[in-house]
C-alpha cells in the first residue's frame, strides 16, 4: 500500500506536506476523532481525501455547502478519484443511478448535505455500505460561539453517532478560536486536535478609515482600474450595495460580475463559474460567496462594509492568495457599518439572548480589531489564542505617523469613567463618557449631576469625531472594557496600569485636519 506521502506526490503532484496536514492524516489512519483547524487556503481537503484514498472502504463527506459540492467534486474526477454528490438538485433518475453506484461501491467519496440524513431511506442506505470515514466540513457551523451558527447541523451530528457502522469521524473548519474550538471538541468527543498556524505570510492587511459612501465607490473603483491585472473579491454588506457596485465597475468596463443570496440558482452559478474560470476580473458579493472557494490567484479582497466578527472577516481575506505571492485585503472602516451590522443582529430569526449577546460581542470584538493600534495579523493571531511577532506590512506596522504619547489623555478619560461609575454606582456608554468629557450633560442626565465632577469639561477642546475615535482605540487595545447590553465603559486592569503611571499609552498622530498643528484639537 502506498503511504500517504506517495498518495500525495501520485494523486496531487505535490512533493511535501503542508503544517499540519500529515498530523491530521495520520491521526485519522490511526482512528482517532479527529478536528482540523486550518486558515482558510491551509489545505484541508488533501486532510480528508487521502485518507479516504488509504482507507478500504467508502468516505462519507457531510457539508453545509450545497452549492460548492459540484466544484469539488469536479477536482476530484478529474484529480482521477471516483467522487459523487447526492442532493436536491438531482433528478429521480440521477438520484437512483448514484444510489446503485454507491451500492456498488462505484465511488470512494460522496458528498452530502446535513439534510439528507433526514431522509430515512437515505440514512437505511448508508448503514448498509462499508462506511470507513465520515468528514464534516465547515464544522464552525455547530458552535454558537461560531459565525454562520446553524444548530440543524446538530442533528446531522446526532444522526451520524448513531450510525450502526459508524466508523470514524473527522471535521474541520477554518475557525480556531479557543471557544469555538472546546466547544466543537466537547460536541464531537474529538480524540485528536491539530490547529496549525493562523498566519499568512503573504497576506497584507489594511484598513482605511473615515471614507464616506461615495469616497469607499471611487476607491474602490480606482483601486480596481489600477489592478486590472489581478483578480479581487468585493464584499459588501447589503444585496443593494452589491448591485449598485458592480453596475458602477461595469460601467466603467471593468469585467464585474456580482453574487448574492437574491440572484437565481443558476445565475448564481454562472458568477460562481464566471469568477472560478478567469471570466470576471472582480466579483463584487454577500458573505454568501466564498466559502470553499478554491481559486488561488486571487489578488486582493475589499470589503466595502465591516464584517460582523473577526471569524468571518479572516475566512473572507484569507480567500486571497491562496497560490502563497503576495496579496492585499482592504477593509474600507466607518461606523455606520456598526450600524448595519446592529440592524442584521437585531432583525436575525434568532432571537435567543445568549445567541443575540454573542453576536454583540463578536461585533464589538471587529469593531476594536478596525480602531487598534496593533500589528493587524498580529492582532487577529492574538484572537484565535496564538501569538506572532509583527507582520511588517498591514497599514499599522506601515504606518510611517509617529508615535505621540497619550498617556495623559487615556488618564483623562480612564479617571472620567471612574468618576462617572462610582458616582452613581452604573456605567456608562460611550457617548455618554465623551459628553461629560467635552462639558455636555442632557437633560435626561441631569440626575447624575456628572457636571460637578472634576474631570467634567476636561476634555472640551477635542472634536466630537477625535474624541470618539480615541476612547474606541482605548477599548481596541484592552485599556478599557465595554460589558453589557447597553455597551457600558469600565476601565481594565491595563488601564488601572495606565492610571498609575506604570504603563503608557502610544498612538499614532492623527491625520492632519485642515492644516492645525494638533489636529485631535479644536483651533
Ligand atoms: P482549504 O480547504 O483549507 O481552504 P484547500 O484544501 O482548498 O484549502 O487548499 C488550498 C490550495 O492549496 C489548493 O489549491 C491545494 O491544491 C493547495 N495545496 C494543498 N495542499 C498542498 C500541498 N501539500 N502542497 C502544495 N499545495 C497544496
Amino acid at each position: 500500500m502506498q503511504t500517504a506521502q506517495e498518495v500525495l506526490k501520485t494523486v496531487y503532484g505535490y512533493d511535501d506536506f503542508r503544517e499540519g496536514q500529515a498530523d491530521i492524516i495520520n491521526a485519522v489512519l490511526a482512528g482517532k476523532r479527529t478536528l482540523g483547524i486550518m486558515p482558510t487556503g491551509g489545505g484541508k481537503s488533501i486532510t480528508y481525501q487521502i485518507p479516504a484514498l488509504m482507507l478500504d472502504g467508502i468516505t462519507m463527506v457531510v457539508s453545509p455547502l450545497i452549492s460548492l459540492m459540484k466544484n469539488q467534486v469536479d477536482e476530484l474526477v478529474t484529480a482521477g478519484i471516483s467522487a459523487t454528490m447526492i442532493n436536491s438538485s438531482l433528478t429521480t433518475a440521477e438520484y437512483q443511478e448514484r444510489i446503485d453506484g454507491l451500492e456498488h461501491e462505484a465511488y470512494k467519496l460522496f458528498f452530502v448535505a446535513p439534510e439528507r440524513l433526514d431522509d430515512p431511506y437515505f440514512y437505511q442506505l448508508i448503514q448498509r455500505l462499508p462506511l470507513d470515514l465520515v468528514v464534516i466540513d465547515e464544522v464552525h457551523v455547530l458552535s454558537q460561539w461560531g459565525h454562520d451558527f446553524r444548530p440543524s447541523y446538530l442533528r446531522a451530528v446526532a444522526a451520524i453517532d448513531n450510525l450502526a457502522n459508524l466508523p470514524n469521524v473527522m471535521a474541520l473548519t477554518a475557525t480556531a478560536t479557543e471557544r469555538v474550538q472546546a466547544d466543537l471538541e466537547r460536541i464531537l468527543h474529538i480524540e485528536a486536535t491539530v490547529k496549525t498556524g493562523f498566519a499568512r505570510a503573504n497576506l497584507a492587511i489594511k484598513i482605511e478609515k473615515g471614507l464616506s459612501n461615495s469616497e469607499k465607490q471611487r476607491f474602490i473603483v480606482d483601486y480596481v482600474a489600477e489592478h486590472q491585472e489581478d483578480v479581487g473579491i468585493i464584499y459588501a454588506g447589503t444585496r443593494k450595495k452589491v448591485d449598485e457596485l458592480a453596475a458602477i465597475l461595469k460601467a466603467r468596463g471593468i469585467k464585474a460580475g456580482r453574487y448574492h443570496a437574491g440572484m437565481g440558482d443558476a445565475e448564481r452559478e454562472q458568477a460562481q463559474n464566471d469568477f472560478l474560470y478567469d471570466e470576471l476580473d472582480v466579483i463584487v458579493a454577500t458573505n454568501a460567496f466564498g466559502m470553499g472557494i478554491n481559486k488561488t490567484n486571487v489578488r486582493y479582497v475589499i470589503h466595502l462594509t465591516m464584517p460582523g466578527s473577526i471569524e468571518s472577516y479572516y475566512q473572507e481575506i484569507g480567500r486571497a492568495g491562496r497560490d502563497g505571492l503576495p496579496s492585499e485585503s482592504i477593509l474600507l472602516y466607518s461606523s455606520a457599518d456598526i450600524r448595519l451590522q446592529r440592524f442584521f443582529i437585531d432583525n436575525s430569526d434568532n432571537q435567543e439572548p445568549e445567541y443575540r449577546q454573542n453576536e454583540l460581542t463578536k461585533l464589538r470584538e471587529m469593531t476594536n480589531f478596525a480602531s487598534t493600534a496593533m500589528c493587524l495579523q498580529r492582532y487577529i493571531i492574538q484572537y484565535f489564542g496564538q501569538d506572532m511577532e509583527n507582520c511588517g506590512k498591514c497599514s499599522n506596522c506601515t504606518d510611517t505617523r509617529e508615535l505621540v504619547d497619550m498617556t495623559e489623555a487615556a488618564q483623562k478619560v480612564m479617571s472620567n469613567i471612574i468618576r462617572m461609575n462610582s458616582k452613581t454606582n452604573g456605567t456608562y456608554s460611550r457617548t455618554q463618557v465623551v459628553n461629560v468629557l467635552r462639558g455636555r450633560l442632557p437633560e435626561n442626565m441631569a440626575w447624575t449631576h456628572f457636571d460637578e465632577l472634576p474631570t467634567y469639561g476636561l476634555m472640551d477642546r477635542w472634536t466630537l469625531k477625535n474624541l470618539n475615535a480615541f476612547v474606541d482605540s482605548l477599548v481596541a487595545d484592552g485599556y478599557l472594557n465595554v460589558a453589557g447590553e447597553f455597551n457600558g465603559l469600565q476601565v481594565s486592569t491595563t488601564g488601572a496600569d495606565v492610571l498609575k503611571g506604570e504603563q503608557t499609552v502610544m498612538q499614532r498622530e492623527q491625520r492632519k485636519v485642515s492644516g492645525t498643528s494638533n489636529p485631535r484639537v479644536k483651533t
